[in-house]
């Protein structure tokens, strides 16, 4: 395993010959990064764990933090280099502008691009806006993208609205690769899927996507937000970029709201070209904190997937339930799911509750542990009804044809002590049944 803090510095190298191109010295568009001298780099045969607590760590020198440093600044003095920079065009390996690039924010990247064997990534403020950058980027005017009518709500809005850019959307069943194949035309740019479905945990056929994209010369775009890179590594199955809502599992304790996408530096330097006019930049402070819920990505992942995997066990025998979706529940009809995740599928689970969405909603306003909240992946468990909330804006036959069934309650589980939770439920799920008085 190697950890290295970098020995040559990028970007704020004495340039040793004028004569030649700053860019040169770089190799722009080949090398990792943004990174400082100052930074921890992992290699890539070090264990999870590791990487999630090493990988992108600036080293002060000056003080020798232990926890990193908070870079809460605009604008940083200008060197030779920022002046290079400025005269090639080339500024996104140095600190000039934090909407251009911060310290912390290169800490994060680094940390995740590592996690998701990826060259480079760049951080934003938020999910939605590195979906949006990265849509923007990697397609233009006349482009076509291929996607899932049951995508993330707000990715399907944005991109129900793209045709306002310019751009058209095919969605197709995500599960059926036939389908998307049928879907691609020779305008189509991108296709866009996430790693597992909300709220039914549909399963993509992620390694025929990749050779898919790779035959017809269009690019993969996958969401692994509900798997994270310790289950799921999208580059390795033949994804260009992927993209994270840091919201959810990669910062886990629902205090922050950021985003991510990592990929090639060639297509994360136009992404975050495309970032900048819309300025969806993370604070330093945003940043710092989202490295702090990193460091713990493993054992939160780890914990939050045991419980599901209890939970899910207990919901799929319970005389209340008439439905569990969760990939190790026995009649879960994607097996395929097998193939790109390894060892787990996260903390994210739904059942279809007897009595329909009634009983639902009495099952919820039983349960004493978890919030009724929207989001997914912190630390405390939270529970939702997609009826009346990610999906209120479909009838009754629209929500059963794409098999939100009445009575279905999403439940996004924390780390808390799994019999606690297992008791919580099978009360609320006994009281659920009572007819209201
Ligand atoms: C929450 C979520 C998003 C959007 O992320 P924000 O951080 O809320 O902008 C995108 N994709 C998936 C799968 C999500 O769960």
């Amino acid at each position: 395993m190697t950890i290295r803090t970098q020995s040559k510095a990028i970007g704020t190298a004495p340039n040793p010959n004028p004569e030649r191109r700053w860019s040169n010295e770089l190799s722009r568009g080949r090398v990792p990064g943004p990174r400082l001298p100052q930074q921890r780099i992992v290699g890539d045969e070090a264990g999870f764990g590791t990487v999630c607590v090493h990988a992108g760590t600036y080293e002060d020198e000056a003080t020798g933090a232990a926890a990193g440093t908070i870079f809460q600044t605009t604008t940083f003095r200008f060197s030779n280099n920022s002046y290079e920079s400025f005269s090639q065009g080339i500024t996104r390996d140095v600190p000039i502008y934090t909407r251009y690039g911060n310290p912390n924010q290169w800490v994060v990247q680094e940390k995740i691009a590592t996690l998701e064997r990826a060259e480079s990534c760049c951080v934003m403020s938020s999910g939605m806006a590195a979906i949006f950058a990265t849509l923007l980027a990697v397609t233009n005017r006349g482009g076509h993208i291929v996607s899932a009518y049951d995508v993330y709500g707000g990715t399907y809005d944005l991109l129900k609205e793209i045709h306002q850019l310019g751009r058209s959307v095919s969605f197709v069943e995500p599960t059926s690769i036939s389908d998307i194949e049928n879907a691609i035309t020779k305008d189509t740019q991108v296709l866009y899927f996430e790693t597992l479905s909300n709220p039914l945990l549909k399963a993509i056929p992620l390694d025929e996507l990749g050779k898919l994209a790779r035959s017809r010369n269009v690019l993969l775009v996958v969401d692994n937000t509900f798997l994270s890179p310790l289950y799921c590594t999208p580059i390795t199955h033949g994804a260009d970029l992927v993209i994270h809502s840091g919201t959810k599992y990669l910062n886990g304790h629902s205090d922050l709201v950021a985003g991510a996408v990592s990929g090639s530096r060639k297509y994360i330097d136009r992404i975050w070209q495309q970032s900048l006019r819309t300025g969806g930049t993370l604070d330093p402070t945003a940043c710092f904190m989202f490295e702090r819920g990193l460091k713990t990505l493993e054992v939160r992942m780890l914990r939050q997937t045991e419980n599901a995997e209890g939970l899910a066990a207990f919901l799929d025998g319970h005389p209340c339930v008439s439905r569990v979706h969760y990939p190790t529940v026995k009649d879960y009809p994607y097996p395929w799911v097998e193939q790109y995740c390894k060892g787990g599928y996260g903390g994210l689970l739904s059942f279809e509750v007897v009595g329909g969405d009634e009983a639902a909603m009495r099952l919820v306003e039983r349960l004493r542990l978890p919030a009724l909240a929207t989001s997914l992946g912190g630390v405390e468990s939270l529970v939702s009804l997609p009826f009346n909330t990610s999906h209120s804006a479909l009838t009754l036959a629209q929500r059963t044809r794409i098999g939100i069934m009445p009575g279905l309650v999403r439940f996004s589980v924390g780390i808390e002590h799994l019999q606690d939770l297992v008791d919580d439920l099978d009360s609320a799920l006994r009281a659920s049944q009572e007819s209201q008085p």
